[in-house]
């Protein structure tokens, strides 16, 4: 029903990065190789993805808009298990019972795709359409129907940061995928996907900051971790510039977070933090089950010890260039 789609919409959508998210997550598990994101007013006014993945067949549209038809899970053990980054089947139906949604896609193998319409849950149109083979998503009206959430939106400058700081994060774990993020027609983020992740980082963060990072790998029985971390001298003051990945999903971690903190030991200043992208790879049946899914928050059994592993590594990376 339409309001429970919205009641599950509290959970998924709390604004418009959370849109963003959804849409581009779905547009990766689709195997594109390139996602175009336009938004305008900050995604308040228009979110708009652009993926060329293998589409969705006409027949299979409506289920999409349906409520757990394509949920990929039977319980969380199996979320770090999939290969895929939705597993709720819960996204799309959310958004479009709290917004303005207008889906184009369409099959490579496919003379013709698809265009499918649906407001607050209604669907007002459905019909064959002209499409190259991908998908193109466009939100607008969000939240039309739910003027609490409207309202608790905050400044166009925090919303863009928001979806700029979920894009830079997917961009990060999805190397070989060219992302463009564009607000009002302002190009905003370009990455090349050739799957070079200090390409990536050089996108996100300049050039510049890039060439003052240096690359990081180390293991023990359990963990393996690499990555990119910046010299201390060069700092950045927010907690934002450090990305984790664990198998290619990103996460948060305050432990982690401490940890590649730890390894710059004394040598970073007061308040000030390094930009780094931390990618740990891991037997999945060591992430924490009791977590709440739509939460990036991770906990992971053993993790002391993965800990001390990126501390530890971090540490003598940074011993070698004689700071
Ligand atoms: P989930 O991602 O958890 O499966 P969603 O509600 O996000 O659920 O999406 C529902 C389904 O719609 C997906 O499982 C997928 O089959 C299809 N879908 C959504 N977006 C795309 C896309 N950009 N390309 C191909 N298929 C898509
Ligand atoms: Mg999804």
């Amino acid at each position: 029903t339409v309001l429970a789609d919205q009641i599950a919409a509290g959970e998924v959508v709390e604004r418009p990065a959370s849109v963003v998210k959804e849409l581009v997550e779905n547009a990766i598990d689709a195997n594109s190789t390139q996602i175009d994101i336009y938004v305008k007013e900050a995604g308040i006014k228009e979110v708009t993805v652009i993926d060329n993945g293998e589409g969705i067949a006409a027949e299979d549209v409506p289920l999409a808009f349906f409520r757990h038809a394509t949920s990929k899970i039977k319980d969380r053990q199996d979320l770090f298990q999939v290969n895929t980054l939705g597993f709720r089947g819960e996204a799309l139906p959310s958004i479009a019972s709290v917004a303005d949604v207008c889906l184009e896609t369409a099959l490579q193998t496919e003379t013709q795709g698809t265009f499918y319409h649906v407001r607050g849950g209604e669907v007002t149109a459905h019909k064959p359409a002209a499409m190259r083979q991908g998908t193109k998503i466009t939100v607008t009206d969000l939240f039309y129907n739910t003027p609490a959430r409207l309202k608790y939106l905050s400044s166009l400058q925090t919303e863009l940061a928001a979806i700029s700081d979920i894009v830079n994060r997917l961009a990060l774990s999805h190397g070989e995928i060219a992302f463009a993020l564009y607000n009002n027609g302002k190009r905003i983020l370009q990455t090349a996907g050739n799957g070079k992740l200090i390409q990536t980082v050089s996108a996100i963060y300049g050039i510049q900051n890039a060439r003052q990072m240096v690359a990081f790998s180390g293991e023990d029985l359990d963990f393996k971790v690499q990555g990119y971390v910046s010299l201390p001298k060069l700092t950045r003051a927010s907690r934002n510039y450090i990305s984790l990945l664990i198998n290619g999903r990103y996460i948060k971690n305050k432990q982690l977070l401490k940890a590649v903190l730890q390894g710059y030991g004394s040598k970073l200043m007061v308040g000030r933090y390094p930009i780094g992208v931390i990618d740990i790879h891991l037997d999945p049946l060591l992430v924490d089950v009791n977590v709440h899914p739509t939460k990036q928050e991770v906990r992971i059994s053993k993790e002391e010890q993965l800990a001390n592993l990126i501390e530890q590594t971090i540490y003598a990376r940074l011993a070698k260039e004689n700071l």
